[in-house]
């Protein structure tokens, strides 16, 4: 209560340091300050850009005016003549006006108009377009009507003055000075309908604008049309050209902006961090100073709650006091030990303290005899019975009663420790037994081993049986851990039911027990309850809707013959569980001393099997199988070999067992299907490569997935590929197999029947199964010449592959005889060493160049 009230407390704010809020303030300010700099720098920024477009559009402006007016000047000093009058009006006098220059091509090369035309409201009359002289109508260049410019300027009072329009003079904007042609002389006023009318036209280039405007301090002067003009944009309109006359905005406030605010920034972060440094500083004194404040009310606090907890631990001690005498009478028992023993202190008062509590290691006055007045006290663990009768204990203290220099009697107290007791044995069954099972653990085993070996030759037999559950993985990958442990709880419980009081079920961990037998002398009464015990671990095991079926092997070990050392003992069982494993599961075995070496070879060849997985120091060679004419290469068989680093090239004899035995067969096999894939994707053509699968593949991983994921990743087309598989794996689940038969089917590979003949399978299974072809065993083909019957197996055997659709292959043809007989038979596909061995990779690469190249030749 104290505990959290001083929590609450510290959470609310008893003084508001006035530095903290000087330091708000201050920065208030400050960040204001910032602001207003900042507003105000903006609004210079942008009255300097609002001046600049200004300026920029009336200097646009102008130019374009003055151009104009320079133009109207330059038009007059040409119209306004006497001379030009008599050579244009009427016809015109081409030799004058072109061939003399007077009206010619420097009106081009040197004053930069692109048209001169001498027009009257009827027709063109003359016409020089960009210097060259044309017949051309001026109407043809100009997108504007004359007529009304002839009426417009024949019209007017003075008629002497020219008339401008922005016009696009062969698409592009130009301006267009226009008059009448007069003489300027004395001679009386010419009728205006019979004048003629120049036209200067000035189309607006990149370059004479650009040129204009450095006139006018205008930079990049040029047209935008007026659909894309940007907002805001001073822009000069021309007319109805649809085009408007623009130049480069300098914007001196942005300018001012990024020239100034980089720098500014950098002086008020420094001058914020130096102000905030400034502030910490001031705010950790005072800090300091409410701190001190603090500490002194936490202080007193704490001292109150020292004082609560003591009272509350005072009540709720289960501590006792006693005293007794010299003789060990009980003089005193304090109130609490009516409340935990339930007994009246009267009842005890006057008796022997050792008819109360008891010690099983010490007598108690033993004890209280060895401690001396300068001891600190010291504890004993005594136990008693309460009123009710259950056993209790508790932690004794004492010290002793000095009277006068002499022991007078012994003073302590019992502080009850039941609870502890019991948790530390719980803590101990933890310990020695599977959390689980609750079987005993190797811990537990090996105590019992020591004590009961430690009689030796005296002690009674002891049988160690090293029992490892088969077929439990799957299920547990399968099924996933709930199922895992319901099986491992049940083979506890039959392991249990299996065996007598005297002997000892352990779990060493994953689905390895031990049974310890005891006193069985015979190997007929082992044998007899190994038969048992395997017999009971078959019976299938109900996990929800699944009937699940494990089995067991078991290696054994006898105290008589393989000593009295529980570690070898172990070793031993092990030792001869790995041969029983090896000799095909769900039997025993015992020990013998040359299993030893076996196991020692086989455990080298596992490790390094193991490695060579790692490394992939596998190798595949390559055996053609033939059309029956052998002329054909119709799918190539591959064949896996172990690159061993001492012993060299190994066959798939000496490590395909072991591998199956063990969890290796999985990734090697799936190093095979790669390596045959990514390899047969290099051959030329469509050729089909042929693939061993192991059955142990089937019980040990998702065979189908398996190849799915390697067909996928590798692109090999799933037509391409052959699975060869042996009778074996019907053998081991029929309607299993029959399953991920089916499935390997719809992948779209080929599956042919390998070592046909030679296991149990009768021909009907294969109308069962999908196999698209069989392959004979080679041991048939090889006595086929020797003896009359095997010939008529292997005719017998063709005759009903192909009755059925298959394809039949014979494996091991080695002779041109057997050859001939096959050809004879009309088996489809043959394979041996007479038509070619295994090779390697590149070998087989070369055979099929060659091939190649002959077939070429051949053609
Ligand atoms: P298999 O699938 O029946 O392969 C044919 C075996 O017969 C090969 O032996 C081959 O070299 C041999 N052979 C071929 N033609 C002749 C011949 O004319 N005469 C004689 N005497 N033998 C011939 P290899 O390569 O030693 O393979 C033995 C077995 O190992 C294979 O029998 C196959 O069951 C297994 N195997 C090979 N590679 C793999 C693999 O990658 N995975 C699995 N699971 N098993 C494989
Ligand atoms: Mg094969
Ligand atoms: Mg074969």
């Amino acid at each position: 209560m104290d505990f959290a009230a001083t929590t609450t407390r510290s959470n609310t704010p008893r003084h508001t340091p006035i530095t903290r809020r000087l330091v708000a303030a201050v920065g208030g300010l400050f960040v204001l300050g910032v602001l207003v700099a900042v507003v105000a720098l903006f609004n210079i920024a942008r009255q300097l850009d609002a001046q600049d477009v200004r300026k920029n559009f009336f200097y646009t402006e102008r130019a374009v005016e003055n151009r104009i007016t320079a133009s109207k000047n330059y038009i007059t000093s040409y119209t306004y003549w006497t001379t030009a009058y008599e050579h244009l009006n009427g016809e015109v006098d081409v030799q004058w006006a072109y061939a003399d220059q007077n009206m010619g091509k420097t009106l081009f090369t040197n004053d930069g108009y692109e048209g001169v035309f001498v027009i009257d409201r009827e027709r063109t009359k003359y016409a020089v377009v960009r210097g060259q002289h044309q017949q051309t109508d001026a109407r043809a260049h100009m997108d504007m009507p004359l007529e009304p410019l002839v009426d417009q300027l024949q019209a007017q009072a003075d008629l002497t003055a020219p008339a401008v329009r922005y016009t696009l003079f062969e698409g592009w904007p130009a301006i267009v000075t226009a008059s009448v042609i007069l003489p300027n002389d004395e001679r009386p006023r010419v009728a205006p309908q019979g004048t003629s009318v120049l036209v200067f036209v000035d189309q607006l280039t990149h370059v004479k604008l650009r040129a204009l405007g450095q006139n006018y301090g205008l930079t990049d002067l040029h047209l935008v049309k007026d659909s894309e003009l940007a907002p805001g944009q001073p822009a000069v309109p021309l007319d109805s050209t649809g085009y408007s006359l623009v130049s480069r905005l300098e914007r001196p406030g942005q300018h001012l902006l990024w020239s100034l605010l980089p720098p500014l920034g950098g002086a008020l972060l420094i001058l914020a961090l130096l102000t905030a440094y400034f502030f910490r500083y001031a705010l950790r004194t005072a800090r300091q100073v409410d701190a001190s404040y603090d500490s002194l009310e936490r202080s007193t606090q704490a001292l109150e709650a020292s004082e609560e907890r003591f009272r509350a631990v005072a009540e709720a001690a289960s501590d006792w006091i006693w005293e007794i005498d010299g003789e060990g009478h009980i003089t005193y028992l304090s109130g609490r030990f009516g409340t935990v023993t339930g007994f009246s202190d009267r009842q005890w008062l006057g008796q022997d303290i050792e008819q109360l509590l008891y010690c099983d290691t010490t007598p108690i006055a033993l004890w209280l005899g060895t401690l001396t007045q300068e001891q600190s006290a010291s504890n004993l663990r005594c136990s008693y019975r309460d009123h009710s009768g259950q056993l209790r204990f508790c932690r004794v203290s004492a010290r002793p009663i000095i009277d006068k220099a002499a022991v007078v009697g012994y003073r302590g107290t019992a502080s009850d420790i039941t609870d502890e007791v019991a948790a530390h044995a719980q803590v101990q069954h933890l310990s020695l037994h599977d959390a689980l099972t609750g079987l005993p653990n190797r811990n537990k085993l090996a105590r019992y081993l020591d004590d009961a070996l430690l009689a030796k030759e005296h002690a009674p037999p002891l049988t160690l049986l090293m029992v490892d559950l088969d077929n439990f993985k799957p299920i547990n990958d399968s099924l996933g851990h709930p199922a895992g442990d319901a099986v491992l709880l049940e083979v506890a419980q039959r392991l249990r039911d299996c065996t007598r009081e005297q002997d000892l079920v352990a779990r060493l961990g994953g689905d390895e027990f031990v049974v310890v037998l005891s006193g069985m002398e015979h190997t007929t009464e082992i044998d007899r309850f190994c038969e048992r015990l395997i017999g009971s671990l078959q019976q299938p095991i109900h996990y929800e809707t699944h009937s699940l079926h494990i089995g067991a092997s078991i290696g054994i070990a006898v105290s008589r013959r393989q000593g009295h050392v529980p570690g070898e003992l172990i070793r031993c069982a092990d030792i001869a569980l790995y041969q029983a494993k090896s000799e095909g599961k769900r039997t025993w075995c015992y020990f013998a001393s040359q299993m030893n070496d076996q196991i020692q070879h086989r455990r080298q060849l596992e490790s390094d099997l193991r490695q060579a997985v790692r490394q992939h120091e596998f190798v595949l060679h390559f055996q053609p199988r033939y059309t029956v004419d052998g002329r054909d290469i119709v799918a190539v068989e591959a064949l896996v070999r172990w690159q061993h680093p001492t012993q060299g090239l190994l066959g798939p004899d000496a490590f395909i067992p072991l591998a199956e035995q063990t969890d290796l067969i999985v990734p090697l096999s799936n190093w095979v299907l790669r390596e045959a894939c990514e390899t047969a994707l290099s051959w030329p053509g469509e050729l089909m490569v042929s693939v061993n699968l192991s059955p142990a593949q089937f019980e040990r991983s998702d065979v189908v997935e398996d190849v799915r994921r390697v067909l996928i990743e590798t692109r090999f087309p799933a037509s391409r590929l052959e699975l060869e598989i042996t009778e074996n794996v019907m053998l081991n689940d029929v309607d299993g197999a029959l399953h991920t038969m089916n499935a390997l089917k719809e992948l779209g590979v080929r599956l042919n029947m390998d070592d046909f003949g030679t296991g149990y399978s009768s021909l009907g299974y294969l109308r069962t199964y999908p196999f698209d072809g069989i392959k004979i065993d080679k041991r048939f083909i090889a006595s086929m010449s020797n003896s009359s019957n095997d010939r008529a197996v292997v005719q017998a055997i063709i005759n009903l592959g192909k009755a059925m659709g298959l394809t039949v292959t014979a494996e091991g043809v080695e002779t041109l005889a057997q050859l001939g007989s096959l050809g004879s038979d009309q088996c489809h596909e043959v394979q041996g060493y007479f038509l070619s061995r295994p090779i390697d990779k590149q070998a087989f690469a070369h055979l099929l160049q060659d091939r190649q190249a002959l077939s070429k030749t051949g053609s």
